[in-house]
């Protein structure tokens, strides 16, 4: 029997409090929280916040009380300042995430509201749409009295979430790429009861059931995913969906994540093992937390090695979705595993089986990844090229491409690897040798002397084992490289000529930006390139945003997920 993990990548986790702000809501002290979380030894705690209401938009205790600044515009400002802080305080003890639950008023006004409140999570990890008043300006999660005024002005149960489906549908359409998750499904349960319509929709032909099989497909087709939420056990009236409804969502393949929506540090890390359970019984193995709006998987059960094979997979899904426009990045992947990653297959319905090659492929929008956690062994071909010892410092690989242009000498696949005693080594394959190999190595030995302590050409030579432990990225697109992943990599897609990779290097070189570990590929006339190096994010980035019209993709991949 499989265990069951007692703690949840959250993804709807703890409310982020007002602060300063005189309306009171969710906790207060956000420190408070991370404390809990790392005594409790949790590898990740995740933070949410409402975006502020229109003040037609209250709740009748608001209205009682004559509060106007709804849930703390400024608290709401300074949000992401605040998780900065945080992460700086507390980043090498816990991964910190943090989203928003963006609040649904209708297409009008309220979109625009939406919309200009959207800007405070551009950095954030996920975005929640979630519906939690109806238009005529009343809750669905507020008092009974408010929920009986609302089912009074509808005239009947099924009137009632009829209305609330077509918000959410609507909230949908509307809010298109600005959210990644569903909030709680069935919130109305919370006050009136779920008609037979509704607790049987599979079976039912009453059009609320076709209603809300429509809601589930949309929810499907946008790749959204659904919240788990657990403020309804905690509130008495059960977790947020029922289970029929999520064993629906199962067979759409709708990816689920899991949280507490908590708004107390009391409550902090309650019914974490028992949203896992309710998930399992519904079918699903696994669900997904998301970091920089990128969802990652995360396993139901407490078993290392399967934590390590999610590690790798959601490694390959951020290199992938990092490649591609925010737009491709909603498409979700298709997948291939082999060997120890078999078991998969299985899992993702459209996976494909790749034997004993024992690694994942994610492939969307003709890009693919093929990354795995077994180090390479290396081979005992006789191989021809150039082998290179020299000082591991910024500009010096750059400078053994430059030398090599000059010769018209085109790089064809390059190996490198840092000994972390600030040396390192490095083999080159050249295109063709074109007589020019015993010049470059001279002028080399001549400008650049300190550098270099050892470099030559040798055309029969057992290639050195360049590989240690660590998680690998085999190929892109299918071509072969092989790199070890470190903290910051560099992938490109260039033309193969001579010279284009010197863009690169010297690029990098200008700013003094480290490469520890580089590798290079071709495929027909299209060169790869992946390295794996050290630097400011701003800073490479906007070099790569330099390189020229060689380069058809560069990116700087940095990995966010645990
Ligand atoms: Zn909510
Ligand atoms: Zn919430």
């Amino acid at each position: 029997m499989k265990k069951i993990n007692d703690f949840i990548w959250e993804t709807h986790g703890i409310h982020a409090g007002t602060e300063q702000d005189h309306v009171k809501h969710g906790i207060d002290r956000l420190e408070d929280i991370v404390d809990k979380a790392i005594k409790a030894k949790h590898p990740s705690i995740t933070f949410i916040i409402h975006s502020p209401r229109l003040t037609s938009f209250r709740y009748i205790a608001e209205r009682d009380t004559n509060v106007k600044f709804i849930r703390g515009n400024q608290s709401y400002l300074n949000y992401p300042k605040r998780i900065a802080n945080l992460r700086e305080k507390y980043g090498d003890r816990i991964n910190i995430k943090y989203g928003v639950e963006l609040e649904w008023m209708g297409d009008d006004l309220g979109l625009q509201w939406s919309r200009s409140k959207i800007f405070q999570a551009e950095d954030a990890d996920f975005v929640i749409g979630s519906v939690h008043f109806a238009p005529e300006g009343l809750p669905y999660d507020g008092s009974k009295e408010e929920a009986s005024e609302l089912l009074k002005i509808r005239g009947s149960l099924e009137a009632y979430w009829d209305g609330y489906f077509n918000e959410m549908i609507q909230m949908i359409e509307c809010f298109g790429d600005m959210i990644q998750i569903i909030g709680h499904i069935d919130l109305p349960k919370l006050n009136v009861e779920m008609p037979e319509a509704l607790l049987n929709f599979e079976n039912s032909s009453h059009p609320l059931a076709n209603k809300f099989r429509t809601l589930l497909e949309v929810i499907a087709d946008r790749n959204l995913s659904l919240d788990v939420n657990m403020a309804g056990k905690f509130k008495g009236v059960g977790i947020y969906p029922i289970q029929n409804i999520l064993r629906r969502a199962n067979e759409l393949q709708i990816p689920v994540c899991v949280g507490t929506d908590t708004h107390h540090v009391r409550y902090y890390g309650l019914n974490f093992k028992e949203g896992l359970e309710y998930i399992y019984e519904a079918g699903y193995e696994n669900y997904v937390s998301y970091s920089k709006l990128i969802p990652e998987k995360r396993t139901i059960f407490d078993d290392h090695d399967l934590k390590v094979k999610y590690t790798v997979l959601n490694k390959g899904i951020e290199m992938l979705n990092q490649r591609l426009t925010p737009k491709q990045r909603r498409i979700i992947p298709d997948f291939s595993f082999g060997g120890s990653y078999s078991e998969f297959v299985d899992i993702y319905k459209n996976a494909t089986g790749m034997g004993d090659y024992n690694a994942i492929r994610i492939r969307k929008s003709d890009k693919s990844i093929t990354i795995s956690n077994e180090t390479p062994i290396p081979s005992n071909d006789r191989v021809k090229g150039l082998f290179s010892e020299h000082l591991d410092e910024p500009g010096v690989i750059s400078s053994l491409f430059n030398t090599l242009a000059s010769e018209g000498i085109n790089v064809e696949t390059a190996r490198l690897k840092s000994n972390n005693d600030g040396t390192a080594v490095a083999f080159l394959t050249l295109e063709s040798e074109n007589g020019n190999i015993k010049n470059a190595i001279e002028f080399i030995n001549g400008t650049d002397v300190g550098l270099f302590s050892s470099l030559t050409y040798r055309d029969d030579a057992v290639l050195p084992n360049y590989y240690r432990d660590g998680v690998y990225l085999l190929e892109m697109d299918g071509v072969e490289l092989k790199l070890a992943l470190g903290k910051k990599v560099i992938l490109t897609r260039h033309d193969n000529a001579p010279g284009v990779l010197l863009v690169l290097l010297s690029a990098l070189a200008s700013k003094n930006i480290n490469i520890i570990d580089f590798r290079l590929g071709k495929k027909n006339k299209m060169g790869y390139s992946a390295l794996a190096v050290e630097g400011d994010n701003n800073v490479i980035n906007n070099l790569l945003s330099k390189l020229g019209p060689h380069y058809h993709e560069a990116n700087l991949i940095e990995f966010h997920s645990m």
